[in-house]
């Protein structure tokens, strides 16, 4: 077999430590090298079209570039064997830059070392086998998992790009959590009218019916691959039609029964048939079968009786199982609070005038449980305490920070201000972080209130809340021991943590969760919109806590992905650089499946033997390095190939 080496001085790069012509003395005489070639820059256009000319004309059976990092440039090189009408696998790089020439200070030294990895390279490209990238058709729709500002603005770009979308919204209204604040942070828009936009473009803007707007409806089965999964949609009965509704609500308030209203976090009721709350998109109610008396085996009418339109309310509305086909998945489902019940100390569920920042949206919200007044049972609140980081920063809560609650807590604090005038406002702090270049001035904001004080605490653990003469009273450490505040009201700033149906949807999409629970991206940096599922994409909080903006920005990443990933009429290359079982050695023990971080290897029963998804598997060899039989295999990465390699080098 006739191997090249192609040697590239890269300018003084490497030339300098590394003597070409010694290179092509020791190697030229061994009976596999056919020709060692000098060129200065293998990489520049001028390099590659030599490379490829020599290629051609010589017609060497393997070729070896001994140059820099495989990384930067094996991709290349690898086009150029192709256009030379070689199998691109046949080329082997060897980094003499980075391994020998930046890091041997020795010439004689470097030269040997250097001559040692291409002797090894040639040992082993001898037994690289002719590997072909294959071809597979693709579905180009997507299917968007919640329906947030995240994967609203995912499934927006993926329609403007032309793909059929489906979204698939668990609750019956859309825009995700910012439906329920009155304001955002940073510059405090109203949050609804903020959103307002997107949705009517998402209803009914020139690429509306391009997407499919599914309320109510959970993703319950997902098969297939990247390209091409089947995507099974349970949809609860909505009992009224979204189409017909003229969005009256006439039929609301002749529904006798009541219910706590979830959307509000329990601080008020709604009708079983009803809205979350006012200004919801789509603008139809929704009919609570459990709290409805229908649901109680009563034939209640009333709501029917009571609307205008023929057929709206409907109660012959059935549970669905739809399925649809998609290339990819965008999961959207945002994220949680962490419990409060967790920390008992903080009166939270337990000492009336005790909030949840979230809970605390509701009480400011214009559509809210009190219409946006901020009000306790004796009256109006002349004090409030705002206890962030309740829970973060804590090895026996969340050691981490969520980034968005400081935040969120100096828009509290000039929503007070502007709500009650002259209210005492008391921020109970661990640690203050204002990201970006708008969080500061909220901040200073927050600042300049003469009626707020600053008080930094160390341990949540010691921080004690107590119910007192109609007051709340917190007990904290403080320089001199200890210190107590009484307030009319606390609001408390928990983690942002997963939401609670995260790691079902996980297990469901085989896509990992990370050590908190969150979806893990496949790189935290540089491919944070994808998961470590090949064809699950992610975007907003479910993999990170988040503010809207980033939340929108990771819903358009995750589409710029998809569109280029999936493009109509083209089909997909499929690497060959992938794990393989040998059934002969299999027995079925599954090691493989169970540290395969990219949950590319199934079991087929029939055979009792694993089988690699080659669209799946990343090549990173995990699977083989584990398998106690030496059934898996490494394309291009065998242990012959390794073997030859370690061999060669020693010698
Ligand atoms: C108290 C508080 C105040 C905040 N204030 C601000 C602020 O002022 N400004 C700001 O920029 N950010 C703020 N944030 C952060 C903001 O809420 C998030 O950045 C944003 O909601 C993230 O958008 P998302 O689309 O990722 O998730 P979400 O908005 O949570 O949307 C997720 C959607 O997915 C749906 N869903 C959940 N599970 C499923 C499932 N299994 N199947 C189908 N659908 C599902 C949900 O019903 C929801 O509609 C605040 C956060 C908190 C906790």
């Amino acid at each position: 077999m006739r191997t090249a080496v192609y040697f590239c001085s890269c300018g003084t790069n490497i030339s300098e430590k590394i003597d070409p012509e010694r290179i092509a003395r020791e190697l030229g005489g061994e009976p596999t090298v056919a020709y060692v070639r000098n060129v200065e820059y293998l990489c520049s256009e001028e390099g590659k079209e030599f490379l490829e000319a020599d290629l051609r004309e010589n017609r060497p059976d393997r070729a070896i570039v001994a140059a820099c990092s495989p990384r930067d440039y094996e991709s290349a090189f690898m086009q150029c064997l192709g256009r030379a009408g070689m199998n691109p696998y046949f080329l082997q790089m060897v980094n003499i830059r980075e391994q020998v020439a930046w890091v041997t200070p020795d010439p004689c030294q470097a030269a040997e070392k250097a001559c040692r990895m291409i002797r090894a390279a040639v040992a082993r490209v001898q037994l690289h086998a002719p590997l072909e990238r294959t071809e597979l058709d693709v579905c180009t729709d997507v299917v968007v998992i919640g329906a947030g500002p995240a994967g609203l603005k995912a499934a927006l770009a993926l329609a403007e790009g032309g793909r059929k979308v489906t979204v698939v919204e668990k609750t019956p209204v859309l825009g995700g959590m910012p439906m329920r604040y009155g304001d955002l942070f940073p510059n405090l828009e109203c949050s609804p009218c903020l959103l307002e936009p997107v949705l009517a473009e998402v209803m009914h803007g020139p690429h509306a019916e391009r997407i499919e707007l599914l309320t109510l409806s959970e993703v319950v089965e997902v098969t297939g691959y990247y390209g091409n999964f089947t995507v099974k949609v349970q949809q609860t009965p909505r009992y009224v039609d979204v189409d017909r509704c003229i969005g009256c609500g006439y039929c609301i308030p002749p529904c006798p029964a009541t219910t706590p209203n979830e959307f509000n976090y329990g601080l008020d009721e709604r009708k079983a048939i009803s809205y979350p709350f006012s200004g919801v998109l789509p603008n139809a109610p929704f009919l609570d079968l459990q709290a409805c008396l229908r649901g109680r085996g009563e034939d209640c009418r009333l709501c029917q009786a009571a609307c205008p339109v023929e057929g709206a309310v409907c109660f012959n509305d059935r549970e669905k199982t739809l399925e649809r086909q998609a290339g990819a998945l965008v999961v959207a489902i945002g994220a949680g609070l962490y419990d409060c019940g967790a920390l008992p100390s903080l009166g939270h569920g337990r000492i009336p005038g005790v909030y949840t920042s979230l809970e605390f949206e509701r009480i400011l919200a214009d559509n809210g449980p009190t219409h946006g007044q901020v009000s306790i049972s004796g009256g109006t609140p002349q004090s409030v305490a705002i206890m962030h980081c309740a829970g973060s920063l804590d090895p026996h809560h969340r050691p981490y920070c969520s980034g968005i609650c400081c935040q969120y807590a100096f828009k509290f604090n000039h929503l007070l201000e502007s709500k009650r005038p002259g209210a005492r406002v008391l921020h109970l702090y661990k640690e203050l972080v204002m990201p970006g270049k708008e969080a500061y001035a909220l901040y200073q904001r927050a600042r300049d209130n003469p009626h707020a004080t600053f008080v930094r605490y160390g341990d949540i653990g010691d921080v004690e809340v107590s119910a007192d003469n109609g007051q709340i009273l917190i007990r904290y450490p403080s320089d001199s021991g200890r210190a107590a505040a009484a307030v009319d009201m606390l609001v408390l700033c928990p983690p942002v943590v997963p939401n609670e149906g995260a790691s079902r949807l996980a297990a469901l999409l085989d896509a990992p969760c990370d050590e908190f629970g969150f979806f893990e991206e496949l790189n935290g940096r540089l491919a944070f919109a994808e998961s470590k599922m090949k064809g699950i994409y992610l975007a907003g909080a479910c993999q990170s806590p988040t503010d809207v903006q980033r939340a929108a920005g990771q819903g358009m990443a995750a589409a710029a992905g998809i569109l280029a990933g999936l493009v109509p009429g083209r089909k997909l290359q499929v690497e060959p650089i992938t794990a393989w079982t040998d059934e002969e050695k299999c027995s079925g023990c599954r090691l493989c499946a169970a540290v395969c971080p990219y949950k590319a290897i199934g079991f087929e029963p029939q055979r009792r033997a694993s089988k690699v998804n080659p669209l799946l598997c990343h090549g990173c060899g995990t699977c083989v390095a584990t398998c106690p039989a030496g059934a898996m295999q490494g394309n291009h990465f065998s242990n012959a190939q390794i073997f030859a390699e370690i061999e060669a080098i020693l010698q």
